[in-house]
């Protein structure tokens, strides 16, 4: 009797132990989610912006970065709020929308475009990062699942040129299937998001002449998380948008042009038609 006892004592308490760790887990990931906007998309396409939070993590001290290349703790100013307007600009001209990701924490806490060995240094920001990754990873999941492949956006801000775009593909890595497909029309041709911008007056570093040697700002983590090199990637491009481009006067001219350039790419290149007018495509700088 006593041994019964205690048996279903024992495998009670087992059973309340696992369900207080099951709601500690989802209570954590509920939290780590209040730090990141995540918007589910009816295209192929996802927004991803790392560098633009404002927002401390609760209970933990800014990261010291000791050992960690090139470390950073800037924010990307507004590249949050570009990312944004950019997905509003779509949906205006359009009615489709992005997938989208952008961390709202600082990344004076978690640089969530670095390998988690490099991106956070407490023990309580690991969720806000996996809740972030997670995120890109099943918006990338999702968009293979329903129409096989896709683009992703990594949206940064450098301040070297204040008015130059700088692509990184990971060196041509990270938009192989793309290219593969279409060629490189597709990264830099007319009717490629980087041409159009082009046309549009942006100065685009590497220019279209330069074939896959990026000198600067070549694609993080993210690029080559999610790139289409990998099996399970989609094609991904890190944009790095200059000071000027993303000030806060301009962020709303820029999100109109990335989103008209986008309309155009994607009637060429995704697999998916986007509803209303035409896209209006420029041709002449
Ligand atoms: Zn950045």
């Amino acid at each position: 009797m006593y041994r019964e006892c205690t048996r279903v004592l024992s495998s009670a308490l087992l059973a309340l132990t696992s369900w207080l760790q099951a709601e500690a887990l989802a209570q954590s990931v509920v939290e780590a989610e209040r730090l990141l906007t995540l918007t589910t998309g009816n295209l192929p396409l996802v927004l991803v912006a790392p560098h633009g939070g404002r927002e401390a993590i609760p209970g933990i001290g800014i990261r010291q970065g000791n050992g960690v290349p090139q470390f950073k703790t800037g924010r990307d100013h507004n590249t949050a709020e570009l990312a944004e307007a950019i997905a509003l600009k779509l949906g205006e001209m359009s009615g489709a929308k992005p997938f989208l990701v952008i961390a709202r924490f600082d990344r004076k806490y978690i640089d969530a475009n670095r390998p988690s060995i490099e991106a956070y240094e407490a023990l309580e920001a690991q969720p806000y990062y996996a809740a972030f990754h997670s995120a890109v990873d099943e918006a990338c999941k999702q968009i293979r699942q329903v129409w096989g492949r896709g683009l992703l956006l990594d949206i940064h801000g450098q301040a070297a040129e204040a008015n130059v775009i700088f692509r990184g593909t990971r060196h041509g890595k990270s938009v192989a299937d793309l290219v593969r497909r279409f060629g490189r029309q597709a990264l830099t041709g007319p009717h490629s998001i980087l041409g159009q911008l082009a046309l549009r007056g942006y100065k685009i570093l590497p220019d279209a002449s330069v074939n896959d040697r990026e000198s600067r700002y070549s694609g993080g983590h993210t690029a080559q998380t999610y790139g289409s090199h990998g099996a399970t990637g989609i094609d991904a491009i890190q944009l790095e948008f200059g000071t000027r481009l993303r000030a806060r006067d301009n962020v709303d001219r820029t999100a109109v042009d990335v989103a008209a350039a986008i309309r155009v790419f994607a009637q060429e290149y995704l697999p998916i038609k986007l509803e209303g007018m035409e896209p209006s495509i420029v041709t002449q700088p």
